[in-house]
């Protein structure tokens, strides 16, 4: 089974995306953590993406199609994946169609928009585990120190409020028409 999960940053798709690899063994792909990655790694696609990332604009389709090709071209999926982050534009929704992925669902994850950029920027991420703590809604014990593991918490780039609130507007301009775009294909599921 593939499912593309789609919603607006905040929406809570890493939390679905968990729940739908334990209950179906399903290998979770999320775009934004293979670009996290390459940034730290430093390889091709960090140095392009990481200008992009921390204003909170979209990375060029052109690199993030080709990285998304390489990487379901290189990984076997044994029960499927779950593709999160992507496509976030037509052209992109485009080419996964010519990648030959049969998906056989697209989830949209529904929240009240007005929500989200304090749901994120007050998000705080461990620097050691990568662990996520909100100051108001989940803090930790320790004002910036992870319950977890002690380590250091930080505020991601892409999530102060300036780059939370590009993210929103890039996502209503060019990511919410897919969910039309995928509506008309009839695999779309809504969940509040
Ligand atoms: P995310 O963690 O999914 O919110 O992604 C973090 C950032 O990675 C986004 O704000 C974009 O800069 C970049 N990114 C992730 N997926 C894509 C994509 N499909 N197209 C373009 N940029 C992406």
């Amino acid at each position: 089974m593939n499912i593309i999960l789609m919603g607006p940053p905040g929406a809570g798709k890493g939390t679905q995306a968990a729940n739908l690899v334990k209950e179906y063994g399903l290998t979770h792909i999320s775009t934004g953590d293979i670009f996290r990655k390459a940034l730290k790694e430093q390889t091709k696609y960090g140095v392009i993406a990481k200008y992009f990332m921390q204003f909170g604009h979209l990375v060029p389709d052109d690199y993030t199609i080709e990285m998304v090709r390489e990487y379901l071209k290189e990984n076997t999926f044994e029960n499927g994946f779950i593709l999160d982050g992507f496509p976030r534009t037509i052209v992109q929704a485009r080419e996964l169609e010519s990648i030959e992925k049969e998906f056989d669902f697209t989830i949209d994850a529904i929240i009240n928009l007005d929500k989200l950029v304090k749901r994120l920027s007050g998000r705080r991420t461990c620097k050691e585990c990568g662990a996520t703590f909100h100051v108001e809604f989940n803090p930790p014990k320790v004002e910036g120190v992870c319950d977890k593991c002690g380590g250091e918490l930080y505020q991601r780039e892409d999530e102060s409020e300036e780059a939370v609130t590009i993210r929103l507007d890039t996502y209503n301009k060019q990511t919410k028409p897919l969910i039309d775009y995928y509506t008309m294909k009839g695999t779309i599921i809504n969940i509040n």
